[in-house]
């Protein structure tokens, strides 16, 4: 019997295993192949909706759903966090002490928030100045700050790269623009975006898009602004560039892979601590039978859900010729898509591929139908995770 683990059940990992459960559901059946998911939790997370949670437009317990009831009943669950694992044996370490081999493993642990890589953060968290939207924990302490702001500086802040969702950061200060005109209180709050890099934004089509609407509604930008300390007494952003004070600041924290310790013990990441993975066939570069597809993989596009499904239907297809003894031809070519909102009610989208050209084309006009676009993907997600589209 041919085995498959599958580590992480967020996005990736559920679509992997779901698309695997169809492909060879037969071979399944009959005792020939085995497939497991093991996840940390027992619930599958969409983080795509807390960007709402802020300004009461989601909820917490909306963006989770039990994995055994996305999961197709194929796919042995170990909810039982990874640990460690061999490389040579083949083998996976889980918490518990139990051991699971493999044949063929794909790692799709997500990535993790570390605001304390950034002196003061913390503190300033604490102390309720500096939130982060990117954690249902921080969504909500932004939330309630958010209730009793009406007055002052609010600045968003990047300053993790890289990091999750490459246009959540442009999305929050343009929502929160007319969240705050819905309430008049607009012009009593100054709204500063800030990015790390010489131009508003990494993707040269998302800068041209945002760059004449943050000037139309009044939204400053710093760009090159590298923040490496925040000062919470002060509530200064302290910079390589310069200083800023914030009444409330809105932080994109530093991230690391999940299970980056694994990673890191089982030698498979890069210096950054991401797993090393041939960008086209997202083998891993530094281990044989595995892959890694989503956030923990470095994998030459956007860290974003778009790629991690896509990503994972092209390693359900390898792994399924694999597994019939074919050559595995199914490549990935980078292909993302971003959905926009550009307030509360009109959003657009960016859409490319390893193309560089693909990254500056035109966005298009932001509109209310692409926003119900955007909604009604969201409000549907699971039919992602269980691998139907
Ligand atoms: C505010 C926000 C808005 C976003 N908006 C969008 C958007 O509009 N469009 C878009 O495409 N993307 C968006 N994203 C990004 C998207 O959510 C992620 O890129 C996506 O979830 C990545 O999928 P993944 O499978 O790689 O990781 P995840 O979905 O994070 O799943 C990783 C899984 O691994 C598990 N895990 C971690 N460590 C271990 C371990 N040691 N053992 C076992 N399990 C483990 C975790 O619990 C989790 O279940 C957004 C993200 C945020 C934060």
């Amino acid at each position: 019997m041919e085995k498959i683990v599958v580590v992480g059940g967020g996005i990736g990992g559920t679509v992997v295993a779901n698309r695997l459960a169809n492909d060879i559901g037969s071979m399944i059946d009959d005792g020939e192949v085995e497939v497991t998911l093991v996840n940390d939790t027992p619930h599958n997370v969409y983080k795509p909706k807390y960007l709402y949670i802020p300004f009461g437009l989601s909820h917490t317990d909306e963006t989770k759903r039990p994995l055994t009831e996305i999961l197709n009943h194929r796919i042995g669950l170990e909810v039982d966090p990874a640990v460690d694992m061999d490389t040579d044996a083949k083998t996976l370490e889980l918490e518990s002490g139990k051991t699971l081999d493999y044949d063929y493993l794909v790692m799709a642990t997500g990535a993790k928030l570390v605001p304390s890589e950034t002196p003061g953060l913390v503190e300033a968290h604490e102390d309720d100045t500096a939130h982060w939207f990117y954690n249902p924990e921080g969504a909500e302490a932004l939330r309630d700050a958010l209730q009793d702001f009406e007055e002052g500086h609010l600045v968003l802040s990047v300053i993790g790269s890289p990091h999750i969702c490459p246009v959540a950061p442009i999305e929050f200060p343009l929502i929160a623009d007319a969240w705050f005109r819905e309430r008049g209180i607009r012009d009593d709050i100054e709204i500063t975006y800030t990015y790390p890099i010489q131009r508003s934004h990494g993707l040269l089509s998302v800068t041209r898009w945002m760059d004449p609407i943050f000037e139309d509604r009044g939204i400053d930008t710093e760009y090159p602004f590298n923040v490496e300390e925040v000062d919470p007494e002060s509530q200064t952003l302290e910079a390589m560039e310069g200083e800023l004070d914030f009444d409330l600041a809105v932080t994109i924290p530093p991230h690391a892979a999940g299970a980056d310790d694994l990673i890191e013990n089982a030698g498979i990441g890069d210096e950054g601590g991401w797993v090393d993975v041939d960008h086209n066939t997202l083998e891993c570069t530094r281990a044989d039978g595995v892959y890694s597809i989503g956030d923990n993989a470095n994998h030459g596009t956007s860290k974003a859900g778009s790629p991690a499904h896509y990503q994972a239907g092209v390693v359900a297809k390898r792994l399924a010729s694999q597994i019939r003894g074919e050559p595995p031809t199914e490549m990935y070519h980078g292909k993302t898509f971003c959905y926009i909102e550009a307030g509360l009610d009109e959003a657009t989208y960016a859409h490319f591929n390893y193309d560089p050209e693909t990254k500056e084309k035109q966005l298009p006009k932001e509109s209310q139908l692409i926003h119900w676009g955007k909604t009604a993907f969201n409000e549907t997600f699971s039919l992602i995770t269980r691998g139907l589209i």
